[in-house]
């Protein structure tokens, strides 16, 4: 049996997005930038894709710019905040510890820049709360920007509750909504999100295209300076295919969210309750605002980057969360930030759902994991020293 349970790095492509693609690559294959018929067709394409988007998401179409995906939406947001505090000489942003590194490694530039960047805490509930947002507002904050889920733990912020104290404030509010879009209701103006970023690859549509909404009114800086394509604001002859893709995938997914989540619902909980029987581990994230997908453990005494691979030998594709992207060894920074210490953060395991898997996979996995836990416990000589009473336990 082959469980695919890593949806938080990607989903498979529906059916629906990869035929909704192929027609772009063989007979509408015009720039949308050209005058003639050719072009025109695309250009329709483009436009009703850009309508289907903001139906998705509340809002305009002319509040929808089509990007690279989550990650230039993410750069081009906060870029944008920036620099036009800057001009009114507002340097300070407020985020969270445990955003996306295309949010973190961005405020890590501004930084360098002279912003001065405040990260709230995350360790009570593994989330936030809009009194935090609100009490680290200062008048020369010019940008709020917290994830709406996050993508290895789960956790679901409070986001309409965010947006109205930022708006209350006069604080311009971006989200990065990679992880929700197509999986949670999402309502822009409702929720008063000036800047929301998703992706396509997130939601079962391709991989490379992403939209940045923008509030209108809200001034966007380039990242990619080249023609007039998306307003002026993102340079770059368009990925006609996998606009159209995403539009056609996000309105598939919006359309069914809560017969999906019911049921990717039922088999998160499954796991969770299933997982918690291992003993000496914990739950990462918060355990009530959760995204329906999400399952995130920490084992006390193994290495995560084991259990994955034995997990792979079993036909188990999931994530350890400590993202070794960097080939270092320090463990996710989100499991530092919500206070697991360094020796559990690296025994931990992501299980990451979607409506393509069935109980009959969690089954499977129930099967497996905790046989391999204790498999690498029994090998490990931490787990001797633990057991010995020569380390103490911390789960
Ligand atoms: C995947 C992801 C991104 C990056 O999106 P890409 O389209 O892969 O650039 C950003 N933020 C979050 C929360 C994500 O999960």
């Amino acid at each position: 049996m082959l469980v695919y349970a890593d949806n938080a790095a990607t989903t498979k492509m529906s059916k629906l997005a990869i035929e909704t693609m192929l027609p772009y690559f063989d007979n509408i294959y015009g720039n949308p930038s050209s005058l003639h018929s050719v072009g025109q067709e695309a250009k329709e394409a483009l436009e009703a894709a850009r309508k289907t988007v903001a139906e998705c998401l509340g809002c305009e179409p002319r509040e929808i710019y089509f990007t690279s995906g989550g990650s230039e939406a993410d750069n081009q947001a906060i870029q944008s905040a920036a620099w036009f505090g800057a001009r009114k000489g507002k340097k300070h942003i407020i985020s969270t510890a445990f955003e996306h590194h295309a949010v973190l490694h961005t405020l890590e530039k501004l930084r360098k820049e002279g912003f001065e960047i405040t990260l709230l805490d995350v360790k009570e509930n593994h989330n936030v709360s809009a009194q935090q947002v609100k009490d680290a507002i200062r008048e020369d904050t010019c940008l709020v920007t917290c994830m709406y889920a996050n993508n290895e733990i789960g956790s679901v912020l409070p986001i309409g509750e965010i947006g109205a104290v930022c708006k209350a404030a006069g604080v311009p509010f971006h989200t990065d909504a990679v992880q929700a879009a197509g999986h949670l209701h999402i309502d822009v103006k409702a929720q008063n999100i000036d800047m929301l970023s998703l992706s396509a690859h997130k939601f079962h549509g391709p991989k490379g295209v992403g939209v940045l909404y923008a509030r209108r009114g809200m001034p966007l800086v380039n990242v990619i300076e080249g023609g007039a394509q998306e307003r002026g604001k993102r340079a770059g002859t368009e990925n006609i295919a996998g606009i159209c893709a995403l539009a056609a995938a996000l309105q598939d997914a919006c359309s069914h969210i809560d017969e999906n989540a019911a049921k990717v619902t039922a088999m998160r909980d499954k796991l969770i309750e299933g997982l918690s029987q291992i003993p000496h581990c914990a739950l990462n994230g918060d355990p009530v605002n959760r995204l329906p997908g999400n399952v995130s453990f920490c084992f006390e005494g193994i290495e995560g980057e084991s259990l994955l691979l034995y997990l792979d030998a079993m036909g188990i594709s999931a994530s350890s969360g400590s993202a070794c992207t960097s080939g270092s060894l320090d463990p996710s920074h989100v499991l530092l930030a919500i206070g697991r210490v360094h020796d559990v953060a690296h025994g931990s395991l992501r299980l990451s759902l979607s409506h393509y898997n069935t109980m009959e996979e969690m089954d499977h996995i129930l099967h497996c994991v905790p046989q391999v836990v204790q498999q690498l416990r029994n090998m490990s000589p931490v787990w001797r020293e633990l057991q010995n009473g020569e380390r103490t336990y911390i789960l």
